[in-house]
Parts: structure tokens; sequence; C-alpha cells
């Protein structure tokens, strides 16, 4: 589709970001809309593209959980969220219907996972994307494909090993004191009394970070060997926390496995700043 515009949408759960991004992966017109209920939302979604510059093909990068099985009657919808109205709603179905052309639909993560893959700094066939915000998330993505299961990984929600003297009892709806439960943003404000935002210098906040962090960075390196982990997201790419999560991953692997070991390239902030999901979401579009 060379030379062709498409539509790239990076669908969260407090705002759609919504493009129309030119085959050198340009933005050339882009809206935000506010995420209210589905039927306004995906309207107001579908107007945007209906009165800007035609496109061949829609990707989405969907907040989760979504339904990914092309085989399923629910296939492009949200799952159970305790998001109200959006459990069950349709996201990549209204959305091609709404601009009849070919569309695609992936995580988030897994399309951010993708365009830091394909478009980041080379030497990184392999690749894990984790964002870091109001829950926490993490995707692999190999050769400009997101790797997946039966369904979307699930990976901030691995059981994570206290750290001495962390009382915090979590966060998470289901499992309490998963890696989200203890390290998202909301746990990070409960636990300290301080906005994420405002915690810069506090070097005591961002170090029990890491130490969670790192913990999942050990599960993504004996699980998958990944060439490279990128933080993303609001709390994620927080500048200097890759380097802190770096050092903290050393001690996590205890020097078994660890070809990140002077390897400052192993764990980093986002290429593509905060353009990761909605370039994935174009990549996506742009394959069909
Ligand atoms: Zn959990």
């Amino acid at each position: 589709m060379t030379g062709t515009l498409v539509g790239a949408v990076e669908a969260g759960g407090t705002k759609f970001r919504c493009a129309v991004v030119s085959s050198d992966l340009k933005i050339v017109d882009s809206r935000y809309v506010l995420t209210t209920d589905p039927d306004t939302t995906l309207a107001t979604v579908a107007e945007f593209f209906g009165r800007s510059k035609p496109v061949a093909a829609l990707g989405i990068a969907s907040f989760g959980p979504v339904d990914l099985d092309p085989g399923s009657p629910g296939y492009g919808s949200i799952t159970d969220t305790p998001k109200p109205g959006w459990s069950g709603a349709p996201i990549l179905g209204r959305l091609s219907e709404a601009l009849s052309v070919p569309a695609g639909i992936q995580t988030d993560v897994e399309a951010a996972a993708v365009a830091e893959q394909a478009l980041g700094p080379p030497m990184a066939r392999r690749l894990a994307y984790v964002t870091v915000g109001t829950g926490i998330g993490a995707a692999i993505a190999v050769d400009g494909l997101p790797w997946r299961g039966r369904h979307h990984s699930e990976l901030g929600h691995i059981p994570v090993r206290r750290v001495a003297g962390d009382d915090y009892p979590g966060r998470c709806p289901f499992h309490g004191d998963c890696l989200e439960g203890m390290a998202c943003g909301p746990a990070i404000a409960e636990r300290w009394g301080i906005d994420p935002t405002d915690a810069g210098g506090r070097d005591d906040i961002w170090q029990l970070e890491a130490s969670y962090l790192a913990q999942l960075v050990r599960v993504l390196a004996y699980s998958f060997a990944p060439d490279r982990v990128v933080f993303g997201g609001g709390v994620g790419a927080r500048p200097g926390l890759a380097e802190m999560i770096r050092a903290a991953t050393r001690t996590e692997l205890g020097g078994y496995a660890d070809y990140s070991t002077g390897d400052d390239a192993f764990v980093i902030a986002p290429a593509l700043g905060n353009d990761s999901g909605l370039l994935g979401a174009a990549l996506l579009a742009r394959s069909l």
C-alpha cells in the first residue's frame, strides 16, 4: 500500500487517540476522543475518520482484555472488564463497519512492542515491552509480530516476592499483592501518599519500584530470552527508572544466565516516546 494512508487508533481507558498516518509513518491528522460509553466513543472515532482523508485500512491498539481469536464470535470485542459499559464492546466490528476498510486489532501493549521492535534501535529481533501506569502489562514482539498464546499475555499479574520491610497489602482486585497490585501507579500513590508524577528525587520510592519491576524482567528473561526490554507508560517511562531497573535486574538474576550484564541496551525507555502504541496500530494497518 505504498503511498496510501492508513488509520490508526490507540484505544485507552481514558481516551482514544485516532490518527491518519502516511506510508512512511508520519501522522498527517489526529484527534483525541474521550472514552465515555462505547456507542458515543466509537461513533466519534468513526466521525473523525469520516471527515479526514480516506484511509485504506485501519489498525487498532486496544486496552484489554480483548478477544483476539479470529474464530470467536466475540473477535475484536472487549471481554470482561470492570470498566462500566465496556464488557462485550465490539471495537473492531463497529469501526471496520463504519469505515468499510480492512481492519485489524492487537492489544495496546502488543502494538507498542511491535513498533519498538520494528522502528526502535536495531539488534533486537525479540523485544519485550512493559507498560507501567494505572496497570501493568507486557508483550513480546518477534520479528515484527506479537507473540501470543491462546490469549494475550497477562504478565502484570505474576506473583512477586515482597521486598523486606514493605508491608503494603497490594491493590489488585483479583490477587492483592501481584506485581500490578504492588507496583502500578495507584499502588505507588497509595503506599507513599504521593502522586508518582510528584515523586522526582525520591530515590526510596523508585528503588522499591525497580525492585518489583526487575522481578518481571527476570520472568521475561528466563521465559522468552528477549534481546531487549522496553519500559513505557506514565510511570514506566520515567527518566532514570530504566537504569534503576537494569541494576536491580542484575541483582535479581544473581549471575545465572545473565546475558544482560554489561549490556546497557537491555532495559531501556521507549525510542518512540508516547507514540509506540499508535505507530504499532499503523504498522498493523499497513500489513493488512
Ligand atoms: Zn493481579
